[in-house]
């Protein structure tokens, strides 16, 4: 499986971070190694001091293909579920400041906590809540109507690049509000009212 992960999606992210609103969405991918399933813990890495959480809905396909039109995009996922992109910061501002890829930065080890995914009908996709708490507070809410990109533009424009197949996962964007994370932490990311993932930062 892979995971593709579409960056700049909400204004509010991208005006935090002091990024260029995009004319197209923005693809990276994290290899399957990243992903973390189960509520599994998160090993703090050596590498980064400033390693951040970025809470997002994530996509689950379950058919395979390419070139998807918008209109058949929903046909390509069934279920839907919640992530958090970690993401090296400091490491992410030298690629960038380098026009260097991202992946050291976005695909290390256990960059990928995944809950599990709930069946698409239970909600309204194009008005969705989800939030994140760090250590019971919360920091992070998004409703998927300010996305920039919607889940089916979004299937429609990755499948041009790469075929979809059944289980990748697709992380549509963090809303504002992400922030760095120390060892101790405990994560807990909320679809509206339910949790479904929760990851201690060890
Ligand atoms: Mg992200």
């Amino acid at each position: 499986m892979k995971i593709i992960a579409i960056g700049r999606n909400y204004a509010a992210h991208i005006a935090e971070l002091n990024n260029e609103r995009p004319s197209e969405p923005v693809i990276f991918m994290k290899p399957d190694t990243a992903v973390l399933r189960n509520n599994a813990p998160f090993y703090h890495p050596d590498f980064s001091k400033d390693i951040h959480f970025e809470v997002e809905i994530l996509l689950k396909i379950d058919r395979e293909g390419k070139y998807i039109d918008q209109k058949f995009a929903h046909k390509y996922y069934n279920e839907i579920g919640i992530g958090v992109d970690f993401t090296a910061r400091d490491i992410q501002a030298k690629c960038k400041e380098k026009g260097l890829p991202w992946e050291k930065a976005k695909g290390f080890n256990g960059s990928a906590p995944i809950s599990a995914f709930l069946p698409k009908e239970e909600f309204d996709l194009s008005n969705l809540d989800f939030s994140l708490k760090q250590n019971g507070e919360i920091k992070q809410e998004g409703n998927t109507s300010l996305m920039l990109w919607n889940f089916d533009e979004i299937i429609s424009y990755v499948s041009q690049f790469f075929t979809l197949k059944k289980g990748d996962i697709i992380f549509t964007g963090t809303p504002a509000g992400v922030g760095p994370i120390v060892v101790g932490d405990v994560l807990e990311a909320y679809i509206q009212e339910e949790k479904l993932l929760t990851v201690e930062i060890k």
